[in-house]
């Protein structure tokens, strides 16, 4: 399962300036699942696995993110629904005045689990489709029957009132299904369509030679752009952090100016959040830039989360953009791309180092606003 954000978030209104405002977190709430499909990130299986926070440190955390801002909180796994207290956990939450979203596999949501969802505070889940048909999606994420669950869910949190969002990852073999993939979202009365490019780690590893290229992920990222006036859904392109270059790129090219009025929150994200919009935090409470990015930060069972948000090397680090490598490190667009750090991480062992699957010879343009 994913543990990637929906990434439109509340920026708060301190840390103007440091890169510190604490858009979007994701908490692998369990490492369970009761599925095994074949990119998961966390590699999860049906554990159990010891060292999960109870809910009393569920709560705890909770209190103290809310105490650093006002973030989107994605419910994450293994398959948050095989916790028995994550209804209680989504209802805390949102009491706190944390946006609490979730991302299940769809398999474990009857009529009866979107009421409680709906009732807990649940306000946008997530559902992976990563081919158009069933037989593509199925043999995608080597689980039988996953397109049929993810459909059911989604027909259940729909008749219960909670707004969803599409996510896919994006490999070579299903590069070419992504417009079908994005009509059927529409069809299907999604608010929002996530491209995710796939990061090698986990038992995406396994499935490395999938990586599209750097030319072929320019041209899908050029099309998702234009596609941005063609649809109703919110589209973005998530952990594709150079999207915001060809943003900037194919704007000034077309003579227009980026602002909120004109593209919404994609003229104020920026393309990689790791560490500076958005953290990760595991199911025994180590605190990651990403879920990808394997880099501890601290631990919420030590140190209070505020603790660790505002004071981890490694967070410091990733928001002082002039540390940045290689083509990363002198490029006109890394305030508002900054490379995958988790590809770069994987590739070199050096979370600074520039990203390896950009196509873009930094240096012949003028730096953007
Ligand atoms: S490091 Fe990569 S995978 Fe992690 S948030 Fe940034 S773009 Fe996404
Ligand atoms: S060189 Fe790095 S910062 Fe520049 S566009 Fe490519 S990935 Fe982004």
């Amino acid at each position: 399962m994913h543990a990637h954000p929906s990434k439109s978030g509340h920026p708060a209104s301190h840390g103007a300036g440091k890169n510190d405002t604490l858009r979007l977190v994701a908490w692998e709430t369990t490492r369970n699942c009761n599925l095994a499909c074949v990119h998961c990130r966390a590699a999860a299986t049906n554990g159990p696995y010891a060292g999960e926070l109870d809910t009393d440190q569920a709560f705890k955390l909770l209190d103290e993110i809310a105490a650093v801002g006002q973030p989107i909180v994605i419910l994450t796994g293994g398959e948050p629904l095989l916790r028995d207290d994550i209804f209680d956990i989504a209802k805390y939450g949102d009491r706190l005045g944390l946006r609490m979203v979730m991302a299940p596999n769809g398999t474990l949501i009857t009529a009866a689990v979107a009421q409680r969802m709906a009732a807990s505070g649940i306000r946008r889940i997530s559902a992976s489709i990563d081919g158009a048909t069933k037989a593509f999606h199925d043999k995608f994420r080597g689980v039988d029957g996953a397109f049929d669950a993810a459909l059911q869910g989604i027909a259940h949190v729909k008749a219960a009132g909670i707004e969803f969002q599409i996510n896919t990852t994006v490999t070579k073999s299903n590069l070419d299904q992504i417009p079908q993939i994005l009509k059927l979202a529409e069809q299907l009365g999604a608010v929002a369509h996530h491209i995710f490019l796939l990061v090698p780690t986990g038992r995406g590893k396994y499935i490395v030679d999938q990586a599209i290229d750097a030319q072929a992920y320019e041209e899908t990222l050029n099309w998702f752009y234009d596609q941005r006036e063609k649809t109703s859904l919110q589209l973005k392109a998530t952990c594709a952090p150079h999207y915001y270059r060809i943003l900037r790129q194919r704007a000034r090219a077309e003579g227009k100016t980026i602002t909120f009025a004109t593209h919404g929150l994609d003229a104020v994200t920026r393309g990689c959040l790791a560490g500076t919009g958005f953290c990760f935090i595991s199911h025994t409470g180590i605190v990651q830039p990403c879920g990808y990015t394997d880099v501890q930060c601290g631990d919420v069972t030590q140190n209070t989360f505020g603790d660790i948000w505002r004071h981890s090397p490694v967070f410091l680090k990733l928001r002082d953009f002039k540390q940045l490598e290689g083509k990363c490190g002198i490029c006109e667009y890394h305030a508002v791309c900054g490379g995958c750090r988790a590809r770069a991480f994987e590739a070199t062992g050096n979370f600074m180092a520039e990203e390896p699957l950009c196509a873009y010879q930094p240096g012949k343009e003028a730096a953007p606003r």
